[in-house]
């Protein structure tokens, strides 16, 4: 069905959310602070607001990506909210969503908070993915709506949900980039390609690796951190090989270390038994 949407906010992300929703047939009002941005669009059958009131004013689905949650504010203050719903896909924090939501209702608008996991260039492709939280019935009226940006994920009620868990993902993100720099920065140190070793070895063991994470999850969850794979004592001695050869090699661990410093500390706590889940007993 098609919907009349504005989206508000059209840098690189907002551009291409707009454009995707065009391209999917529905009526698309653009507003963005520099407005030759909007030409793009304009020229593929946007319509163009002059003001963010008049974008807002245009449409029952009120899509929103800037910089940030102080700018979202200032560019709806002055638009009539009320019986719209509001999806900011603008990056935050879940308290900051929690705030936006309140504010929101207080216009009298539905909301509803999202987290992209898609950079610009995958919006419309298979692989890009949407959370969204907040209120559900705004969801279910609007899933297929959202769908041709990125597929389209409700993760609650609780309208910080999308943000805490975007944030989660980046973390796993991040985390695993810091392995892969610490792996890279040792195989660069002995002259062994770097290529061949993250195509043919680290990647598939990765993969293998990463399998093994909901089994881990279920440990989390239990409280219950026996092990039969290997235990703190073996990876505290594995982690103490890995610094030593490090500085063998004469390439700095610093991205890895704080965890070194957790097995380290579990172990002097009596808990030399447990796997590496209980390290979250840590944090
Ligand atoms: P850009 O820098 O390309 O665009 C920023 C947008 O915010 C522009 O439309 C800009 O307007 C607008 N803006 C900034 N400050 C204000 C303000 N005070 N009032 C009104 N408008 C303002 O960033 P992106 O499009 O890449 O990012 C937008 C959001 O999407 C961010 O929250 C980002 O975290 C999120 N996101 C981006 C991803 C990415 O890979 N790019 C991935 C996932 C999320 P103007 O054009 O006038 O400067």
């Amino acid at each position: 069905m098609s919907e009349n949407i504005s989206v508000l906010g059209l840098g690189l992300m907002g551009a291409a959310l707009a454009d995707s929703l065009l391209a999917a047939g529905h009526r698309v009002t653009v507003w963005n602070r520099t407005a030759d941005k909007a030409a793009p669009l304009v020229a593929k059958g946007a319509t163009r607001g002059v003001t963010p009131a008049e974008a807002v004013e245009a449409a029952s689905l009120v899509i929103v990506c800037v910089l940030d949650y102080p700018a979202t504010k200032d560019i709806l203050r002055d638009a009539s909210l009320d019986g719209r719903v509001v999806a900011n896909l603008t990056t935050g924090r879940p308290a900051e969503a929690r705030e936006m939501a309140s504010w929101v209702a207080e216009r009298g608008a539905e909301y509803l908070d999202g987290g992209i996991m898609a950079v610009p260039q995958m919006i419309a492709t298979p692989g890009a993915l949407i959370l969204y939280s907040g209120s559900e019935q705004a969801y279910d009226r609007y899933e297929q709506a959202f769908a041709p940006m990125a597929r389209p994920r409700y993760v609650g009620a609780e309208p910080g949900m999308a943000a805490l868990l975007d944030l989660a993902m980046l973390t796993g993100m991040y985390g695993q980039i810091a392995g892969f720099l610490e792996a890279a920065a040792l195989v660069t140190s002995a002259k062994y390609p770097l290529k061949d070793f993250t195509a043919e070895l680290l990647v598939p063991w990765l993969n293998a690796m990463a399998a093994q994470q909901p089994v881990w999850a279920e440990k989390i969850e239990s409280g219950d951190h026996r092990t039969e794979v290997s235990n703190l004592e073996v990876n505290r001695a594995g982690m103490e090989n890995l610094a030593r050869a490090f500085a063998e090699q004469g390439v700095g661990l610093d991205l890895l270390l704080p965890m070194k410093t957790i097995i380290d500390r579990r172990v002097a706590r009596g808990l030399a038994h447990e796997g590496l889940s209980g390290l979250i007993e840590e944090l």
